[in-house]
């Protein structure tokens, strides 16, 4: 077994888009688990655009990471040695263990999976927090209902596509919009969205929105904001929801950019509009885990995966989260994965 942990730092906070001068390789010693802890050796590491909000000291819902701090993220591993009697050794794992190939950490900040309900890199995909979030963004923040239009954007993303594949399950009209045609052709395809627009091609969204959706638009999931977000806006139905999970359009700005005002659409078409935090409903955990578990067997939600190899390359894949490089769950394949 190795003896040397491998990370990756923070070592300047990004202006604008995130570079690669702004990340760096270090290394540390493993530290022997002590009592209740283990030592995972990562396998999956998921890249997320959250992490993208740590890297700046704008407030936010949970602290910036320091200059030459880890990296934060979410990791799929193996316990290579355990001093508890909770877990053993070839145990799969998930857990918020940063972007480093090996872990000593306390037996319960752990998730145990199960490698036989599915590949176990779901376990930070569509049985992970996306998933969670797509689940209570739709059903609980927007509260999704058959015979609802719903539009989500980034919808071939890791939380999108759950979020239209959860809407189609529930009888709803589903557009989804997404940055390319290979991307628009998944998810009408494969994934069975009713229409889908690709928003970089189209010349005019407010004209694409219109014929995409006949009876206006009775939830928005948005993962991006910006303009697309204000087009559907005008398109909003009365007593619309609007669940914003993410404004990814706006992570790397260095200055608030001019905006329609959006109050009088939310004003005349009485419109519910929403943030929200996947860890808001923390409690309600374990029902999203077996429902999204159910219909990932039956084969009612389908996924996908980017798997970029190597921990080294963790800094370019995660940018190109800012440019759709990504068709996919992002991960990073850290280490073996014994299961595939
Ligand atoms: P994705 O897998 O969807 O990857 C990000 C995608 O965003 C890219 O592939 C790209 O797709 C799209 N994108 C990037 N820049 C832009 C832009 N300027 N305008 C429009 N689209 C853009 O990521 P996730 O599914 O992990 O996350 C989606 C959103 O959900 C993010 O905003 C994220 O922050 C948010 N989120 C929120 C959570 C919460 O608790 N509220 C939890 C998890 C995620 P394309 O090619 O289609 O442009």
């Amino acid at each position: 077994m190795a003896t040397q942990n491998q990370q990756i730092c923070m070592v300047a906070r990004p202006q604008g888009l995130p570079k690669l001068t702004d990340f760096k390789a270090a290394t540390a010693p493993m530290t022997v688990p002590g009592e209740g802890e283990v030592l995972v050796r990562t396998i999956y590491l998921s890249l997320d655009p959250y992490m993208r909000g740590r890297m700046s000291e704008a407030k936010s819902y949970v602290s910036a990471t320091g200059i030459g701090d880890m990296m934060p993220g979410g990791v799929v591993g193996e316990v290579a040695v355990s001093n508890t009697a909770g877990l053993a050794v070839g145990d799969f794992v998930e857990g918020y263990l940063g972007w480093q190939t090996h872990a000593t950490v306390k037996a319960d900040h752990l998730r145990k999976i199960d490698p036989t309900l599915a590949p176990i890199s779901t376990a930070v995909g569509v049985l992970g927090m996306p998933g969670l979030t797509a689940y209570f963004g739709l059903l609980e923040v927007a509260s999704a209902k058959a015979g609802d239009t719903v539009v989500v954007t980034a919808a071939a993303g890791a939380v999108g596509a759950v979020v239209g594949q959860i809407a189609k399950l529930k009888d709803c009209r589903v557009v989804g919009i997404a940055g390319s045609d290979e991307k628009v052709d998944y998810i009408t395809g494969e994934l069975r969205f009713d229409a889908g627009i690709n928003y970089k091609t189209t010349d005019d969204l407010d004209v694409a929105l219109r014929a995409a959706c006949p009876d206006g638009i009775d939830v928005h999931f948005d993962n991006v904001g910006g303009p697309i977000a204000d087009a559907i806006m005008r398109r909003l139905n009365p007593f619309a929801r609007v669940a914003i999970c993410g404004v990814i359009s706006q992570y790397n700005a260095t200055a608030d950019e001019p905006a329609p005002h959006i109050y009088r659409h939310i004003l005349v078409n009485r419109v519910r509009v929403q943030g929200f935090i996947v860890f808001d409903f923390a409690a309600r955990h374990a029902e999203a885990y077996a429902a999204l578990g159910q219909w990932v067997s039956n084969g009612d939600i389908k996924h996908k995966e980017h798997i970029v190899v190597g921990l080294e390359n963790a800094p370019q894949a995660f940018m190109g989260l800012f440019d759709g490089q990504n068709f996919g769950k992002l991960l990073v394949r850290v280490g073996d994965d014994p299961t595939r």
